[in-house]
């Protein structure tokens, strides 16, 4: 939505849309450019009714994976591939610090059909690491979601207590292994609630597996993957 204040900052105020570098039309409220913004598409492809994978084919509800191993989360929403306009926003957000992007980034998110639940939490950064980056991403996109659903946010519900080395370019076992009992759950702030549990990128899906694991070991009802982007598999790219 483009508003006659909108026109007007830009006419004093031009800011650069930083995905194509021109100049952006609605930055008080969106450094990226409607035409950036627009081109990323929502992921609507067949995909496991569990795990959220997308599938080859439209008529597997399930995916072999989850047949042969339930996840321990009940679903899994995610609102487009990892790529294109959606991985750079992250990447800015996550790496560059253009913290203004969780709004727009949040509100992406409320666009999924996002189930009723009793609280929203970020998959938490260890606070050696929250030190370092000053801020975790999760969060920030997490709270504008809470805000728009007005769904509780439940920030220090999960806590993250081990420090794991990074998770790219590891197989998906080794991953697992790597985030084993790295995190914590305040069973008072999760027994018996359904919960949203957030995080920006999916890739093999062993970070929020063990999140999911240690939410329901601390007595949650149910837990409801909701990501932003998501590593598509190979065959589909
Ligand atoms: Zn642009
Ligand atoms: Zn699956």
């Amino acid at each position: 939505m483009n508003t006659v204040l909108d026109s007007l900052l830009n006419i004093f105020f031009p800011s650069r849309c930083p995905l194509c570098g021109s100049n952006s039309d609605r930055a008080r409220y969106n450094p990226i450019c409607t035409s950036c913004w627009d081109s990323m598409g929502k992921y609507s492809g067949p995909v496991c009714g569990i795990c959220g994978i997308p599938t080859v084919s439209s008529f597997t509800t399930v995916c072999g994976s989850c047949i042969k191993s339930r996840p321990p989360f009940s679903g899994m929403l995610f609102y487009g591939a990892y790529e294109g306009a959606l991985k750079k926003s992250i990447h800015l957000l996550k790496f560059s610090g253009v913290r203004r992007l969780s709004k727009p980034l949040g509100l992406l998110l409320s666009e999924l059909p996002v189930p009723e639940a009793d609280g929203i939490i970020p998959v938490p950064l260890h606070p050696e690491r929250l030190r370092q980056r000053e801020f975790n991403q999760t969060a920030l996109i997490a709270r504008n979601l809470s805000q728009k659903l007005k769904i509780p946010l439940a920030l220090n519900a999960l806590m993250k207590i081990k420090e794991t080395s990074p998770q790219t370019g590891i197989p998906r076992t080794e991953r697992l292994r790597n985030v084993k009992n790295a995190y914590s759950a305040s069973p008072e702030k999760v027994s018996g609630r359904d919960l949203l549990l957030i995080d920006d990128v999916i890739t093999t899906g062993a970070t929020v597996s063990e999140c999911s694991r240690i939410l329901m070991k601390a007595g949650a009802k149910k837990v409801t993957i909701i990501a932003l982007a998501r590593s598509m598999p190979k065959q589909l790219s």
